[in-house]
């Protein structure tokens, strides 16, 4: 283990990795990261990691725009790597969020998202055997999907490492003195390192992290469930990634003929502690999970569940991230509070991030709304849906 760096990202999840890797883009020669477990081992392995664009607010649609470019340029620009599937993604509205989504559709447009609205006869072409009672409305991105969680971050990991990051799993930062100036030490068991540069992308651990140095962050950590279900033989297979707002489900293709399914907005948190949870899935979340995809898909009633596990949100007060300078502590920067929907930003809040790092601020998506003071200021994220549907 080096003894100094240029800086240490702390968390191997999705956000650390995209913020060390275009850290080491960027030139920066020393970019160490510390991941306490394997990489991807908290919420970005458990993600379903569907990629939509329909958010309500500028700070998001940009960011979602310029993440989905990268998923789109993935395998030039990682090796080849097929990170993400272009599956397209379709928006089930409820009557009483229509008229949010007639306002929203032209602002996506506006901010260059290629999406339209479907009719409710398109839509059954779109997803056969759809039960269509109470679907108001149906919106359409042609261009969203999802990733594979697993694939993206190896693919990651490989080519910072190519840039000459040093990525180290099995190594827990475990505290971080001030000595002086903007100088950080983080520990490790391994030895302690020297940094002008820290980045606390720790996730449900971020207060921990946090706490070490003084900072009191405004995270929740709530328990997020999901299923995988086998269509039966010879059913037609769901294409589509699906936000479903009218049952509060979302679902996506599984590989070998499969489904996720998770439910959405509106819900109590489920709170947890990030090292003391239950990672199974709760047999009345599988029962009316099964059912609500039964509901909707009669043809799925019998489909068999093949996995199911429990996750951790990273939940902040607006339900959007913190990506910025902590306030007071010069040289650490946050990027905290995945909040269910940020694994498809991370992409675009990591470059940002090495921007506002090395440059001083970013110039790809102006992130000042996601700014740590924002709570104190009273200037929250605003979204037209609410929870994480942005
Ligand atoms: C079930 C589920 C479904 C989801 N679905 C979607 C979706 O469809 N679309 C979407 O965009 N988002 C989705 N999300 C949200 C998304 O996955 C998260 O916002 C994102 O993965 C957060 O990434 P992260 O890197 O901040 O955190 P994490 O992935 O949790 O990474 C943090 C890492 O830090 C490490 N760490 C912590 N403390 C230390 C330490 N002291 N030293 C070293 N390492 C440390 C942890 O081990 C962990 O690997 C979902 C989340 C869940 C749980």
């Amino acid at each position: 283990m080096r003894k100094t760096a240029d800086a240490v990202v702390i968390g191997g999840g999705i956000v650390g990795l995209s913020t060390a890797y275009y850290l080491a883009k960027k030139g920066l020669r020393e970019v160490v990261l510390l991941e306490k477990g394997e990489i991807n081992s908290g919420s970005s392995g458990d993600s379903a990691a569907i990629v939509r664009q329909h958010y309500s607010n500028e700070v998001s649609i940009r960011l979602v725009r310029r993440s989905l470019e990268i998923f789109q340029g993935f395998p030039d620009e990682f090796d080849g790597a097929k990170a993400f599937t272009n599956a397209g993604w379709l928006f089930l509205v409820p009557e009483e969020a229509s008229e949010m989504f007639t306002e929203n559709l032209p602002r996506l447009k506006g901010f260059g998202v290629r999406t339209w609205e479907l009719s409710i006869e398109d839509a059954l072409e779109e997803l056969p055997g759809l039960n269509v009672e109470g679907i108001a409305r149906v919106g359409f991105e042609p261009d969203s999907g999802y990733a594979d969680p697993h694939v993206t971050a190896n693919a990651i990991v490989s080519k910072a490492a190519q840039l000459g990051a040093e990525i180290h799993t099995h190594t827990a930062a475990t505290g971080i003195r001030r000595p002086g100036g903007v100088v950080s030490v983080v520990s490790t068991a391994k030895g302690d390192i020297e940094t002008e540069v820290v980045v606390n992308a720790a996730g449900p651990w971020a207060s921990e992290v946090g706490g070490w140095l003084g900072l009191d962050l405004p995270l929740e950590i709530s328990r997020e469930q999901d299923i995988v279900v086998r269509l039966p033989e010879g059913a037609t297979p769901i294409t589509r990634a699906v936000s479903n707002m009218v049952d509060r489900t979302y679902f996506r293709p599984e590989p070998g003929g499969r489904l996720l399914v998770g439910t959405g907005h509106p819900k109590p948190n489920d709170p947890a502690e990030p090292d003391n949870y239950s990672r199974d899935a709760d047999p009345e979340f599988i029962r009316e999970t099964s059912r609500l995809l039964a509901h909707r898909f009669p043809y799925l009633a019998d489909a068999e569940l093949t996995a199911s596990w429990a996750g951790l949100y990273t939940i902040t007060p607006d339900w959007s991230m913190i990506v910025d300078a902590a306030p007071g502590v010069d040289g650490v920067y946050l990027a905290v509070g995945g909040s269910g929907h940020s694994f498809k930003l991370a992409p675009a809040l990591g470059e940002c991030l090495a921007e506002m790092i090395l440059d001083g601020s970013p110039s790809t998506v102006d992130i000042a709304p996601l700014r740590a003071s924002r709570f104190e200021d009273k200037e929250l994220m605003r979204s037209t849906y609410g929870g994480n549907r942005g």
